[in-house]
This record gives structure tokens, C-alpha cells and sequence, in this order.
């Protein structure tokens, strides 16, 4: 199933996609269908498509959690100049950094350092802490399309990444979560790709993470408690605009569209 939020008529919904059919569930958006423990018997139930103008809002547009993985992919970290690192390198984002998967991306008015990281991401279905690596997939309610979209001279001031990474309205996530029985375990083995006005810019894939999604959760859960609706961010591949020779970074007008296969693209048009 893909399943998301949109505003059909005025009106925030949770919806399921068919084809290019959205049919209404009667809850707000994906958070509160997850909050169910059994959302996925609820997420295939009967409605009605909804008719008119439907707009994506983020997939999850109010999750408890959006945690982040740096540094996951090694090409990406050999790019940056980095070791690999040891431990899953975690950051944070809040709910104001998200976007819809086709809005528009305003550009800071104090960076001329925007650039992209296309990355999947991973929908929590079911809470746990302190969770088994063997069970952690267990949690997991699908998986969608994010772009980190990062603000580098202000991810770079000092070692904390925080004003660079959760920049208000620059993550775009969605359009849709796939189920997780529609992927391989874990999300492996799809193609992520990022491209600048149809430039491939960004090529990699979910094979190649360093540390995978049932380790990441895992290791999340020792610290905080994963809830239904949390969002997990699973890290960039190489191609990103700081790590060229010259650098190479997003400008007003360009067209950013970031993809995983299996599951689908975000397309968002940088705005001065
Ligand atoms: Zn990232």
C-alpha cells in the first residue's frame, strides 16, 4: 500500500494511493492512522477518492521524532574527507523543517550554500525501546523519500551540524510511504538518486549503507523510545554539491528532484 497526508477540499486526511486516485480514510493525517495498532487492517479499509484539487503535505507531517543519520554511506563519507565512523553518527530535525514533496523551496536569505542529499527514509508503525536488532524491522510501518536539504556554511560554523540540517521548510518528505511488505527487509537494495535540472547528480544505493535500517533503530532505542509515526532518515550517498571540485550549490530557479526506487520522487523548484 502507499499511504499519505493531503489536503483534499480544504480538509487534512490520511489517504490511500490508487493509481492516481486518493481515497480519504477518516483520520488526519499518517501520524494518527499509525496511532492504531491495527492501521494496516484501518489503511486498507473502504472510502471514497477524493475529488478536486488533493495537495501532498509531508508524509508524516507532525512526527513525535525525525532523527538523522550523517555519514552512512562510505563513498559519501570518503567524499568529505572523513573516517568511517564507528557508531551511527545521529542528528536531529523538528517538524518545522518539513515540506511537502512537491512545494517549493524557499532559499535562505543568508546562505549561498544550499545543496541536496537525497536519502530514504524509514516510517515507525510500532513504539519499542530498547529494541533487539532481530526485531527491530518489527517496528517499522514503510518507507518513503526525503531530501536533506542542507544549509553548509551554517552545518559548518562549529561541529554541531544542528542550524544547517534543521532549517525551517527545507526537508521535502514523501510524497508516499510504501509498506514495508512491498520492499525487501530492511528497505534493501533500491536505487537512490538525486538529479539538479535533470542533472544525475546523486547515485547510489540502500545496499550500501554502513550501518543498516535494523541497526539504526536499534540503536536509537537504547536511547529514546520510537513511537508510531517517528521518521528516520538513513543518510546520503556521494554526489553531494560540497564535496565537488568546485563546489556546487542550488540557486534560485533550479528544479531538485530526489527519487528511491520502489517508491517514488520528490520534486521541489528552489525559489528566491
Ligand atoms: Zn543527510
Amino acid at each position: 500500500m502507499r499511504l499519505a497526508s493531503v489536503v483534499a477540499g480544504g480538509v487534512p486526511h490520511a489517504a490511500r494511493v490508487e493509481g492516481d486516485s486518493f481515497i480519504l480514510l477518516p483520520y488526519a493525517d499518517l501520524r494518527e492512522l499509525l496511532a492504531h495498532e491495527d492501521w494496516r487492517e484501518r489503511a486498507a479499509a473502504a472510502g471514497e477518492p477524493a475529488t478536486g484539487e488533493v495537495r501532498l503535505r509531508p508524509v508524516v507531517p507532525n512526527p513525535p521524532k525525525i532523527i538523522c543519520m550523517g555519514r552512512n554511506y562510505a563513498a559519501h563519507v570518503a567524499e568529505g574527507g572523513h573516517e568511517l565512523p564507528e557508531a551511527p553518527v545521529l542528528f536531529a530535525k523538528h517538524t518545522a523543517s518539513l515540506t511537502g514533496p512537491y512545494d517549493d523551496i524557499p532559499m535562505p536569505a543568508v546562505s549561498e550554500m544550499l545543496d541536496w542529499e537525497v536519502e530514504m527514509a524509514v516510517v515507525i508503525g510500532r513504539a519499542g525501546r530498547a529494541i533487539a536488532k532481530e526485531h527491530a524491522l518489527e517496528h517499522v510501518a514503510g518507507y518513503t523519500v526525503s531530501n536533506d536539504l542542507s544549509v553548509r556554511d551554517w552545518q559548518n560554523r562549529t561541529k554541531q551540524w544542528h542550524a544547517g540540517k534543521a532549517w525551517d521548510g527545507l526537508t521535502p518528505l514523501g510524497p508516499w510511504m510504501v509498506t514495508d511488505d512491498e520492499l525487501a527487509p530492511g528497505g534493501a537494495g533500491l536505487e537512490v538518486s538525486c538529479e539538479v535540472d535533470g542533472v544525475v547528480m546523486q547515485k547510489g544505493n540502500t545496499d550500501q549503507f554502513i550501518f543498516d535500517v535494523a541497526t539504526i533503530l536499534a540503536d536509537i532505542s537504547v536511547f529514546t523510545r520510537l513511537e508510531p509515526g517517528d521518521v528516520i532518515l538513513t543518510g546520503t550517498p556521494s554526489g553531494v554539491g560540497n564535496a565537488r571540485n568546485p563546489k556546487v550549490f542550488l540557486a534560485p530557479g533550479q528544479t531538485v528532484v530526489t527519487r528511491v526506487e520502489g517508491i517514488g520522487e520528490l520534486r521541489n523548484v528552489i525559489v528566491g
